[in-house]
C-alpha cells in the first residue's frame, strides 16, 4: 500500500495509537490529518474550555509529529468532503482512525466508512480510548450493564492488562504540496482572556500527559484511596483532560502501574484503576443508551417537577456566589482552572439539582462549557448519578449537605480559604457555615455577610425537605 491517511480525533498522541501504528505498518506514506468540523457535534458543540485545550493539544501534536519527520495536516470540515479531497490530492488508498463514542460521531463515522468503502478504499477503525469496547462487555443474557459493580467485575475477569504500542521511531515526511491550515486559524482560543488560570495549571499534549502520569505515580498514587476525597490536598491524578483528548490512553496507565496493581490493595493502584472503570462504564452506558445525554435513564424522572427556570439562582451558582462556601469554592475553582475536584463536583451538582431544583441538564451544560475535561460520557453519568435519575445512581433522597461535606473533607477549611479568599480569616469551625458565626467573630475576621460574602441563597434544610416532597409525588 502506498499512501495512508490517519484521521486524528480524540486520540491526540503518537504512542499506543493503534490507527497510526497500523498505517505505518501498511503504507509507505502516512498523512496525519485533523479535521475541524464543529458542525458535526449535534447539540454538544465543544465548550470554550475544551476549545482552549484542543488548540494547545493540536499545537503539541504538530510539534511531536515534526520531531519525527512529518507534519500535521489541519483542515476544516465537513469530514467526508475533506477526506475525499485529500484522497484525490494524494492518491491515498487506506484510511484509518481510532473510534470515538459520542452518538453523533458514531453515526457520522459509520456513514463515512460506508461511503469510502463504496469508493473502493480500505477503511479501518480501532480502539485506542478504552480498555474494552462498550459492546465487548455484557451481562450473561447479552444485555448491557446498568450497575457498576458487576460491570467492573466482568471487566476485571476479562483482564485489565493489555500490551501497549511504543512511540514510532520516525514518521515518513508529508510532501510540501499538501496544504494545511495553521491551528490559529481554527479560532479556538477565547476572545476575552479568561484562560490565565489554565496556562498556570496545565500542559496540554502527550508530553504533558506522560509527565503528569509520572508525577502522580511517584507522589500521590500510594495515598490515592484516602486522599482522592480531599479537595484541600493534591490527591488525584488530574489526568481527565489528557484522557478525554486521548493524549494518553487507559491501557498505558494500567501498564505504567502494573507492578503496583500486582502488589494489592495498599498501593492505591486498585482504587485508582476502579475510577478508570467508572470512565469505561460511562462509555458503556453512553453507547447503549445514547438518549441519556438529554433525558434521564430512569424514565420516572421525565416528569420530575424541576423549578421554573430563573436566571438569578443559576447565575449565583455559576459565579460561586451562593453563600454556601464549599459550593462557591468549587465553582470558582472551575472558572479559574477549568477543573473541579470530584467530591466537590458531587456537592455543587447536588446543591443545584436538589436544593435549587434546577434541571440537571442546566448544570451539565455549564460544566460542558467550563471544564477542560468535559466529556459527554463522564459528564452525563456524573450529573445523572447525582440527580438520582441515571444508572446505578445515588438515590434521590440522598442529598449532600455541603456544610457536613466541607467539615468532613476540608476539615481545616483550606480549600475554601484558597478559592473564597473573603472568608480566609474565619476559624475552621465557621468556615463552612459563616452565617452561624457570632457577629463579633465575623467582624474581627473582616466579613460582613450580605456585603463581602452573600447570605445563603436558599435555606439548606427547608430546600432539602421540599426536594424530598417533590420526589414523593414522583413515586405516586
Ligand atoms: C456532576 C459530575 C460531572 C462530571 N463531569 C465529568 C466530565 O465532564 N469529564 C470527566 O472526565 N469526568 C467527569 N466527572 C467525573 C470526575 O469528577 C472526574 O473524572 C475527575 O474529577 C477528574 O479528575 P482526575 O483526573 O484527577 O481524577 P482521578 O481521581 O485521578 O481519576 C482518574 C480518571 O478516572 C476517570 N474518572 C474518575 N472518576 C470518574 C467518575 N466518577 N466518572 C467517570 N470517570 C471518572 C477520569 O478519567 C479520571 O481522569 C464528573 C463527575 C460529576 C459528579
Amino acid at each position: 500500500m502506498n499512501t495512508a491517511i490517519v484521521w486524528f480525533r480524540s486520540d491526540l498522541r503518537l504512542a499506543d495509537n493503534r490507527a497510526l501504528s497500523k498505517a505505518l505498518h501498511m503504507a509507505e506514506r502516512v498523512l496525519p490529518l485533523y479535521i475541524h468540523a464543529p458542525g458535526e457535534d449535534d447539540g454538544w458543540a465543544m465548550g470554550s474550555a475544551s476549545r482552549w485545550w484542543l488548540h494547545h493539544s493540536l499545537s503539541a501534536l504538530d510539534v511531536s509529529v515534526r520531531r519525527l519527520g512529518s507534519r500535521l495536516i489541519i483542515r476544516h470540515g465537513p469530514s467526508l468532503e475533506v477526506l475525499r479531497q485529500l484522497i484525490l490530492e494524494t492518491g491515498a488508498q487506506y484510511i484509518v482512525w481510532n473510534r470515538v463514542y459520542e452518538p453523533p460521531a458514531i453515526a457520522r463515522d459509520k456513514a463515512i466508512k460506508e461511503s469510502l468503502r463504496a469508493d473502493g478504499l480500505l477503511v479501518e477503525s480501532f480502539n485506542s480510548a478504552l480498555l474494552y469496547e462498550p459492546w465487548e462487555v455484557s451481562r450473561s443474557n447479552g444485555e448491557p450493564y446498568k450497575v457498576f459493580t458487576p460491570y467492573w467485575k466482568a471487566v476485571q475477569n476479562r483482564g485489565l492488562e493489555h500490551s501497549i504500542l511504543p512511540l514510532p521511531p520516525s514518521l515518513p515526511p508529508v510532501s510540501t504540496g499538501v496544504a494545511s491550515l495553521a491551528v490559529e486559524s481554527l479560532d479556538l482560543l477565547p476572545k476575552i482572556a479568561w484562560d490565565g488560570g489554565f496556562r498556570e495549571t496545565w500542559q496540554p499534549g502527550e508530553e504533558g500527559a506522560l509527565s503528569q502520569l509520572q508525577e502522580f505515580v511517584d507522589s500521590a498514587l500510594g495515598g490515592y484511596a484516602v486522599e482522592r476525597d480531599r479537595p484541600d490536598h493534591a490527591g488525584t491524578s488530574r489526568l481527565a483532560p489528557h484522557l478525554h483528548f486521548g493524549e494518553l490512553g487507559p491501557r498505558q496507565i494500567v501498564w505504567a502501574i502494573r507492578t503496583r496493581l500486582a502488589s494489592g490493595g495498599q498501593s492505591g493502584a486498585e482504587s485508582f484503576v476502579r475510577e478508570l472503570g467508572w470512565r469505561e462504564f460511562a462509555h458503556h452506558l453512553l453507547f447503549h443508551f445514547p438518549h441519556t445525554t438529554e433525558s434521564p435513564l430512569n424514565e420516572r424522572f421525565v416528569s420530575f417537577p424541576w423549578s421554573e427556570p430563573r436566571a438569578e439562582p443559576m447565575q449565583a451558582w455559576q459565579r460561586g456566589k451562593t453563600g454556601i462556601p464549599l459550593v462557591d469554592a468549587g465553582l470558582r475553582e472551575l472558572w479559574h482552572s477549568g477543573w473541579m475536584h470530584n467530591r466537590v463536583r458531587m456537592v455543587v451538582a447536588s446543591f443545584l439539582v436538589k436544593n435549587l431544583r434546577i434541571h440537571w441538564l442546566e448544570g451539565a451544560r455549564w460544566f460542558w462549557d467550563t471544564l477542560l475535561d468535559a466529556d459527554l460520557a463522564n459528564n452525563t453519568l456524573g450529573w445523572q448519578w447525582v440527580a438520582g435519575c441515571g444508572a446505578d445512581a445515588a438515590p434521590y433522597f440522598r442529598i449532600f449537605n455541603p456544610v457536613l461535606q466541607g467539615e468532613r473533607f476540608d476539615p481545616d477549611g483550606d480549600y475554601v480559604r484558597r478559592w473564597v479568599p473573603e472568608l480566609a480569616r474565619l476559624p475552621a469551625r465557621f468556615i463552612h457555615q459563616p452565617w452561624q458565626a457570632p457577629a463579633a467573630i465575623l467582624k474581627s475576621c473582616g466579613v460582613t455577610l450580605g456585603l463581602d460574602y452573600p447570605y445563603p441563597i436558599v435555606d439548606l434544610k427547608a430546600s432539602r425537605e421540599q426536594a424530598l416532597e417533590a420526589f414523593k409525588h414522583l413515586q405516586c
